[in-house]
């Protein structure tokens, strides 16, 4: 083991938020670890507030003309964790494998410097639960808590493995795609393994269903457009020698316009149906939780990416325009309705997002709070 600097005050909140990592509105703990952090702020500027598992900071601005919104999300995710990490997580089976303990952390670096150093325009900081699922972004738009602080302008980051630490990434326009989870329930009949004739098997149904959902990629979609259908799990039948009486697929979704997973969605469903004639069983969809795309509004997008290139290079900053890509963030739902934008932040590490073993770059986690903090005063003295 190399000796490592200790590490900063926010790298170590990081670490204690890496050991706690809870899913979709079970975030119990890192509220509080939130909360009990925020509360050892100086309060005079600030005002705090909770929805469901999540929490809400609003810094009160000195000559306030609109408001500021940044955006952390707080879930952890269902993996074994297998880093060489001595803060791995305490919770068996659950895991911070994408980032959302940096994203906090950073969240509450940003915040603690507008605690005591507020700039003219509101801020309100969201630390949003459930974004892995099954979404935490729409019902809070939606809820009371929000309402008189909702953002005029709202941001947000997500850690990228493939930049390296002082890369950071982003594009006007479509940056995430729009996601859907697909879940496919077949039910036929049982029966035994030598009489076919008196059974109905949905181990053949579902294998022929896997095959036709990619011909509407290849066929129904404009080869000009883009469209994903992943069919990432397959469950069905009890045993080696008994007809399948069920069957069940589960997979995802992902287009890069609205339009073209409605789409697709008729199309499986076309699909779906003349299945059940084709094999006289019943079929059930159910598309599970639905992400929209992570829209960058062009102008304000834009003006960062020129901010960030003329300004953030003494700060060892470097931005590049990236491409779309087919994941999925519902931090879309805030960029519906709020212009703003989100950006990848360099990690460089070589296991991917939802990997057991990533080990984002720590030191990303201070040059994030350092840019957000100076785009955030520059964006309220203009
Ligand atoms: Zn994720
Ligand atoms: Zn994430």
């Amino acid at each position: 083991m190399s000796v490592t600097a200790t590490p900063s005050r926010y790298v170590k909140l990081r670490r204690d938020l890496h050991q706690i990592p809870e899913t979709g509105f079970q975030e119990f703990k890192t509220q509080q670890y939130l909360l009990d952090y925020i509360s050892t702020l100086p309060q005079e500027h600030i005002e705090i507030r909770t929805w469901k598992t999540g929490v809400l900071v609003n810094v009160r601005g000195t000559q306030p003309q609109k408001r500021l919104g940044y955006r952390a999300d707080m879930d952890g995710l269902p993996i074994q964790e297998d880093t060489g990490y001595d803060f791995r997580s305490k919770h068996p089976g659950y895991m911070h494998a994408c980032g959302h303990d940096l994203h906090m952390a950073i969240g509450l670096g940003i915040l603690t410097h507008f605690a005591s150093h507020p700039v003219q325009d509101h801020l309100t900081f969201i630390f949003q639960p459930a974004e892995e699922g099954p979404g935490g972004a729409k019902p809070m738009l939606e809820s009371e808590e929000l309402k008189d602080w909702m953002p005029d302008e709202i941001f947000a980051l997500h850690i990228a493995p493939e930049y390296p630490v002082g890369t950071i990434a982003t594009k006007p326009g479509i940056l995430f795609a729009n996601t859907s989870e697909l879940f496919i329930d077949l039910t036929g009949k049982g029966g035994h393994a030598a009489f076919p004739h008196n059974a109905n098997d949905m181990v053949i149904a579902a294998c022929q269903l896997v095959g036709q959902l990619q011909t509407v990629i290849a066929r129904n979609v404009n080869p000009l457009d883009s469209a994903v259908i992943t069919i990432g799990k397959i469950d069905g039948g009890t045993k080696q020698n008994i007809i399948a009486e069920k069957a069940r697929l589960e997979g995802t979704i992902r287009t890069l316009s609205a339009d073209t997973m409605t789409l697709v969605k008729s199309r499986i469903e076309a699909l779906v149906h003349g299945l059940e004639t084709a094999f006289a069983c019943q079929a059930h969809i159910d598309y599970g939780s639905n992400y929209l795309q992570v829209y960058n509004e062009e102008k304000i997008t834009s003006e960062f990416m020129q901010w960030v290139r003329e300004t953030q290079q003494s700060y060892h900053i470097d931005l590049i325009e990236c491409k779309e890509a087919m994941t999925g963030e519902d931090f879309g739902y805030f960029l519906e309705s709020i212009p703003g934008f989100m950006f990848w932040l360099g990690v460089g590490t070589p296991y991917g997002l939802h990997h057991a073993k990533i080990e984002p770059d720590e030191r990303s986690i201070d040059l994030a709070i350092g840019l957000m903090t100076r785009y955030l005063t520059w964006k309220s003295n203009r």
